[in-house]
């Protein structure tokens, strides 16, 4: 083999760290409000398998380069592990931590049987071709071999990652995992195409958790959604579905922002129009030259509603002494750091926790798993009805929570799904 570009072998700097801890920090946090066992609270502070994996790609141009993949099983007590898959450029080790932390109290919280993963590949995949990504792709899913399974570990799409990629990881599962039962093996990932055993509404199921979310926030405050003013910051996935969604609602989506910039527009953006855009361009850079702003001014825009929909730690204690919204709606995993939420909460602003708030995604994951082991495929409509109901029924339990407990959103949420792992780890014990 040639010389290998090895420039993704770098060691992990300390943000990602500080992430870990702070997600440590909120487990240990809400252990000590029900009460959790200590075993079960350290049990919890560490994931149980951290996989990492370097692999050689070879690239277009005939050079060759090492890949640094992760896959973290952080906790599978409630069933299988169950996590997205990140490739992006800054994808480290702590951060897979803390997202596969986050995904076990996610999962356990809305009721599905699920335990907690996450993992990525370090890299930026808009730099690739289409046959690199296919191959990064195809190398990574050969390297965790064993170590992702329909029935062990299922990933889903993350940042950076799509239906697409999903069926590519799917179809190099089932060509290496052996004959026996290989339709089975269609569900070792969700997120797929329809095409390719993916679900009904799951490309926007996140997004429309979140806008559930969101109705049930205005229902407690005696209004509706029809005519309030949302920001919202990226426009991927979860960012670009929610403003669809919100703006066909009667919301006014009146600023955007992603990693390449910010836009603000008192008048409201043509939301359809401007994903079209990012989906023909991978931006928002070049829809307008009339409205751009900086990231302070996109953060200080007065609205009703803030949505971080991007990455996390974007909601420092600056930022939020800036902000003038009424509510944050975390579609993104961990926007806001904890200085951050204490001043929005200190300035009464609401904040629906991105453990309830983006839940509608891992939601419908565990639905197509479901349709998949089954051979069925539901109607659109039932896997709509049957998202609502749960958004709605997680929302309640957790305002419901955090008003007996009287403490916030987000450790109510926490608690909430720590007592049901507590109750599990009561009955099934320590093996041996
Ligand atoms: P995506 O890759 O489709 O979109 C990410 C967006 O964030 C893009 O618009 C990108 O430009 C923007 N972005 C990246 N870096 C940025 C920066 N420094 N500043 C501003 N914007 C930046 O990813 P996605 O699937 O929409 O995920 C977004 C967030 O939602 C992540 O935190 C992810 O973990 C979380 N999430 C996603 C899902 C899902 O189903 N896709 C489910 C639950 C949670």
């Amino acid at each position: 083999m040639d010389a290998m570009d090895t420039r993704n072998s770098a060691p992990p700097p300390d943000e990602s760290t500080h992430f870990l801890n702070i997600i440590q920090a909120q487990i240990a946090r809400a252990a000590r409000l029900v009460e959790l066992p200590e075993h079960v609270a350290s049990i919890l502070s560490q994931p149980k398998n951290e996989i990492i994996v370097n692999f050689p790609v070879q690239m277009d141009d005939g050079s060759y380069r090492l890949f640094k993949g992760y896959r973290i099983q952080h906790n599978n007590i409630v069933g299988p592990y169950k996590g997205g898959l990140r490739f992006h450029s800054d994808t480290r080790l702590d951060e897979c931590k803390a997202l596969a932390m986050i995904m076990t109290i996610k999962c356990a919280l809305i009721d599905i049987p699920f335990g907690g993963s996450k993992g990525g590949v370090k890299c930026d995949p808009r730099a690739l071709s289409e046959g690199e990504l296919m191959r990064v792709t195809r190398r990574f899913t050969h390297a965790l071999g064993s170590n992702i399974g329909p029935e062990y570990d299922i990933p889903a799409p993350d940042v950076g990652t799509n239906a697409k990629i999903m069926v590519w990881i799917m179809d190099t599962f089932m060509n290496t995992a052996g004959t026996t039962g290989r339709n089975a093996q269609t569900r070792v990932v969700t997120g797929k195409t329809l095409e390719c055993g993916g679900s009904q509404g799951r490309e926007k199921a996140t997004a429309q958790g979140l806008v559930h979310c969101l109705t049930e926030w205005a229902r407690d405050k005696g209004t509706s959604l029809e005519g309030k003013t949302a920001l919202v910051q990226g426009y991927g996935n979860v960012g670009s579905h929610t403003a669809m969604i919100l703006s066909r609602m009667g919301v006014s989506i009146v600023g955007v922002g992603d990693h390449t910039g910010y836009l603000l527009n008192p008048e409201g953006f043509n939301t359809h129009r401007l994903a079209d855009h990012v989906k023909k361009t991978g931006s928002i850079q070049g829809y307008t030259t009339n409205h751009s702003a900086t990231r302070d001014e996109f953060f200080s825009q007065k609205a009703d509603i803030f949505i971080p929909a991007a990455l996390q730690n974007q909601i420092g204690e600056r930022e939020a002494k800036l902000m003038q919204v009424q509510l944050v709606a975390e579609g993104a995993n961990s926007p806001t750091m904890p200085e951050g939420e204490a001043v929005l909460l200190s300035r009464g602003i609401d904040i629906i926790p991105d453990i309830l708030a983006n839940a509608g995604g891992v939601t419908v994951s565990y639905y197509e798993w479901v349709q998949n082991g089954r051979n069925e495929s539901w109607e659109l409509e039932e896997v709509e009805t049957r998202l609502e109901h749960a958004m709605k029924r997680a929302y309640r339990r957790v305002t419901n929570y955090a008003d007996e407990r009287s403490c916030s959103m987000r450790d109510a949420a926490y608690g909430l799904a720590l007592l049901r792992i507590k109750q599990i780890y009561e009955q099934r014990k320590i093996f041996p």
